[in-house]
């Protein structure tokens, strides 16, 4: 197993990375390899990441979360629910430092973890706030605010679009990364289901779009599920 600070740690990312059309230069890369690494050193004391492989560490969580980005408009503002040790957060702020970022996680500790990574990588727009999501829809600084509300491995898709619809702006989306459970998650809908791809949910209409991916390595199956507001 090559360690996160190797040469070829940082190579292989870079290759992965470029095989599924997302160049890393060698800053990014970097930068990356520096998140990485505090996230197994802090991990000894708080619990951010129940993968602690240097390998799967660069594909379960670097990779996965620069899936997004593609969806995500350069200048967005964007806010990561329940984001633990950063995911997707950190490396979509790495990799597209136009965004603005807000990272929010009801643990203390791991919001502390990321305001000491954001200070060290010397980040700018990119905060951390402790709260729990169910707070901020009544909360004039998030209710509203953002382009694009984001979570991977959070809650239900219902209970998420739930929570993240208030904090959207009206042309805003919202982006749910999800695993090959997918379809569970969306035949739980069904009830909700007024109209191809469209779902009432709490009385806002979303139109979902699903986005299903392959991990370059594993070759796990992922998803995401993005949802707009249906004005119709
Ligand atoms: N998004 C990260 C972490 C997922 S674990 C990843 O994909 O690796 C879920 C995270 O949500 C945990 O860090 C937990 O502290 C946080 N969380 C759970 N319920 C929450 C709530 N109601 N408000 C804010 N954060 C919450």
């Amino acid at each position: 197993m090559d360690n996160i600070n190797s040469i070829n740690w940082k190579k292989n990312l870079e290759t992965r990375a470029g095989s599924i059309g997302i160049n890393l230069d060698n800053h990014l890369i970097d930068q990356i390899a520096i998140f990485a690494s505090e996230l197994i050193d802090s991990n000894k004391k708080v619990n951010l990441t129940a993968i602690t492989d240097a390998e799967e560490i660069a594909e379960k969580h670097i990779l996965d979360s620069l899936i997004p980005s593609k969806y995500i408009p350069a200048n967005a503002s964007v806010i990561d629910l329940g984001t633990g040790g950063g995911f997707p957060g950190i490396p979509l702020k790495i990799f597209m430092p136009s965004l603005s970022f807000s990272l929010v996680d009801s643990s203390r500790k791991k919001i502390n973890f990321l305001k000491y990574v954001i200070r060290i990588l010397n980040l700018q727009t990119i905060f951390a706030y402790q709260f729990r999501v169910e707070e901020l829809s009544i909360h004039p600084d998030f209710a509203g605010q953002f382009d694009v509300v984001i979570s991977r491995a959070f809650t239900s898709l219902e209970r998420f679009l739930v929570l993240a619809a208030p904090l959207i702006k009206p042309e805003g989306f919202i982006i749910a990364m999800k695993g090959k459970e997918v379809q569970k998650e969306l035949d739980a809908l069904d009830a909700a289901k007024t109209g191809i791809n469209v779902y009432k949910i709490n009385d806002r209409k979303f139109k979902l779009q699903v986005e299903k991916y392959r991990l370059p390595v594993s070759g796990d199956d992922r998803s995401l599920v993005i949802a707009r507001n249906h004005f119709l």
